[in-house]
């Protein structure tokens, strides 16, 4: 039986129950009872009806074309704002967005530096036994270009001191947190590149490289390249022993200016007001980023096509509120200028649901929605919490979901009002949420407010476990490391930010 049998039916009971009562001597008595029974059964129609669009919603999403979006997406490069591989992750987005029959428009960002890695090559001459040492090495960004080099490789101690050490001319191999600091000075003493590792607390970057970006611009004086821990070991196990370490490197880079393009394709509503469902478009470590945040963009894309499919077979009606699908040219940035353009009409922004990272998890296989600590995001994640209870376990759903407070570090958080109030424009209440599954290089536990503790939560209800990423902004954010090993996350992501917007835009 569909919801519109069942409406009949409630008007045929409710008539007939009309003409029961009215012939009744105890005509007051019936009359309420017949209302409250009446009541109930639309209610219960009305909770039918939305499930089953729900379902229907669920059914619809496609597991392997979120994976090819994201092969396809990371097929352009790095997706940097202002690029040309940014420029065609944006014109493949819009493509996708009219091919859905959505009104779609590209908003360009004012200029900004911009880098571009055409070609670099790493490897060890001397001994011959460590090459290829350097495998899934990255080359930082805005790196300079360099002509192929070959020189001894040094190290710096972790005291950072460079009196015990002759950089002249030399690599250096220096840890992470030590570069930041140290790298001008290494290039005034002579040396000609860095080479540096990243050790988190965690099982991250272990054959991967932590990819690091140099300070925008054209006057870095020399290139860093990025490798992994295990690489950075064998090098220093070698350079212990004394042992001669020769390597050759060279690097091709381009650095200017660009306009990063953002991509915005409207359902449209019955209101003016709407809802955002939106991901950062560009990898913004600069390495293939499938997972942050070519599954982001994916997911984005899903719920668009889902739901003008539905609108489109009278499976839903128009809804309330509009629902604009938004792909940052630039993380941060793009927001920023999306928040300062529209800044007199903020307050038609009802919610902004923003994906980043829904491709992989490396310990638990939970879906999170952020931040529970900001008042304005209240009623969002209340109802993010109940369909995470509604539907967890549930087969093709996710294995556990909950809220948790805020962590920082995308999108969604340019909306809040501290950030509205640090770029000038009107503070208005939006709320404004991320949904992913994996977040960082290490795990973290949060305090969890009494509040926000969901039977959907499997762990300790006095705090929450922020599941992270083995190839968080890594060289090794693939797709056959992270979406296609685990695409149910980008599912179980789309499903349950789809299910909002039913909740949500259509009431
Ligand atoms: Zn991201």
């Amino acid at each position: 039986m569909c919801c519109s049998d069942l409406f009949f039916c409630a008007l045929l009971i409710s008539a007939q129950i009309a003409t029961l009562v009215k012939n009744s001597p105890s005509y007051p008595l019936l009359l309420k009872k017949s209302f409250a029974l009446l009541l109930t059964f639309l209610t219960i129609n009305i909770a039918f009806s939305q499930h089953k669009v729900e379902l229907v919603f669920s059914h619809s999403v496609s597991q392997e074309r979120l994976q090819k979006t994201v092969r396809d997406l990371v097929g352009f490069g790095n997706r940097q704002g202002g690029t040309r591989s940014g420029d065609r992750a944006a014109a493949y987005m819009m493509r996708e967005f009219r091919r859905m029959g959505l009104k779609t428009e590209i908003l360009e960002d004012p200029e900004k530096m911009t880098f571009t890695n055409d070609q670099w090559s790493l490897d060890v001459v001397q001994p011959a036994k460590l090459k290829g040492v350097f495998a899934h090495s990255w080359l930082a960004g805005f790196s300079p270009s360099s002509r192929q080099k070959r020189v001894r490789l040094v190290r710096v101690s972790p005291d950072g001191d460079l009196s015990k050490v002759d950089v002249d001319s030399a690599a250096v191999l220096v840890d992470l947190n030590s570069a930041g600091s140290l790298y001008g000075r290494l290039a005034e003493k002579g040396a000609v590149c860095l080479l540096t590792w990243s050790e988190p607390h965690s099982r991250a970057y272990i054959n991967s490289a932590f990819i690091e970006n140099l300070p925008a611009g054209n006057s870095n004086p020399i290139p860093v390249f990025d490798i992994s821990r295990t690489s950075a070991h064998t090098l220093m196990k070698t350079l212990d022993f004394n042992r001669e370490i020769r390597i050759a490197f060279s690097s091709k880079t381009r650095i200017k200016k660009g306009k990063s393009k953002t991509v915005v394709a409207t359902l449209p509503g019955r209101s003016a007001k709407y809802f955002i469902v939106c991901a950062h478009g560009d990898s913004d470590s600069g390495g293939p980023g499938a997972d942050d945040n070519a599954s982001g963009d994916s997911g984005v894309l899903e719920i668009a096509r889902i739901l003008s499919t539905m609108k489109r077979n009278g499976e839903i009606s128009i809804p309330d509120s509009s629902i604009r699908f938004i792909i940052w040219g630039s993380e941060y940035s793009s927001a920023e200028h999306f928040v300062k353009t529209n800044s007199n009409e903020l307050e038609n922004i009802l919610g902004v649901l923003n994906f980043d990272e829904i491709g992989t998890g490396a310990v638990r296989n939970c879906i999170y929605f952020e931040g529970n600590d900001q008042r304005t995001n209240y009623k969002i994640l209340k109802t993010l919490q109940r369909i995470g209870e509604d539907y967890v376990g549930k087969k093709s759903f996710w294995h556990e979901a909950t809220t948790n407070p805020s962590q920082g570090g995308t999108d969604s958080y340019v909306f809040l009002p501290n950030y509205l109030g640090r770029l000038g424009v009107p503070v208005v209440e939006i709320p404004s949420i991320t949904v992913y599954t994996a977040a960082w290089q290490e795990p973290k536990s949060i305090f969890q407010p009494r509040e926000w503790r969901t039977k959907a939560w499997k762990g300790s209800q006095d705090s929450v476990y922020i599941d992270y990423s083995l190839y968080y902004h890594s060289s090794m954010d693939t797709p056959s490391l992270t979406t296609d090993r685990e695409p149910f996350n980008m599912v179980w992501g789309v499903k349950a930010v789809g299910i909002a917007l039913l909740r949500l835009a259509w009431h």
